[in-house]
């Protein structure tokens, strides 16, 4: 038997390259999908989700300003190996 389509949504998930804006510290940022929220797991940081559903009104603006959070033009680094 497989466990395919059972994953639970209570797990947070991790946000890769996400720098935890209170302590600094990076990939600490989990995505909270029960609360819609996310949060650092290092220094008890909680934050709403920049992405709020329905909330905002959908502008030209709002997009470009968003999408600029969403892309950061950072290559991804790897772990001395
Ligand atoms: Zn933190």
């Amino acid at each position: 038997m497989s466990d395919s389509g059972t994953e639970p949504k209570s797990r947070p998930r991790f946000v890769a390259g996400a720098v935890c804006p209170s302590c600094g510290a990076v990939d600490r940022m989990v995505i909270d999908a029960n609360a819609d929220h996310r949060r650092c797991v290092a220094c008890e940081f909680v934050e709403a989700r920049p992405n709020a559903p329905a909330e905002q009104p959908v502008t030209r603006v709002t997009r470009a300003s968003a999408r600029r959070v969403e892309t950061p033009a950072e290559a991804v680094k790897l772990l001395d190996s």
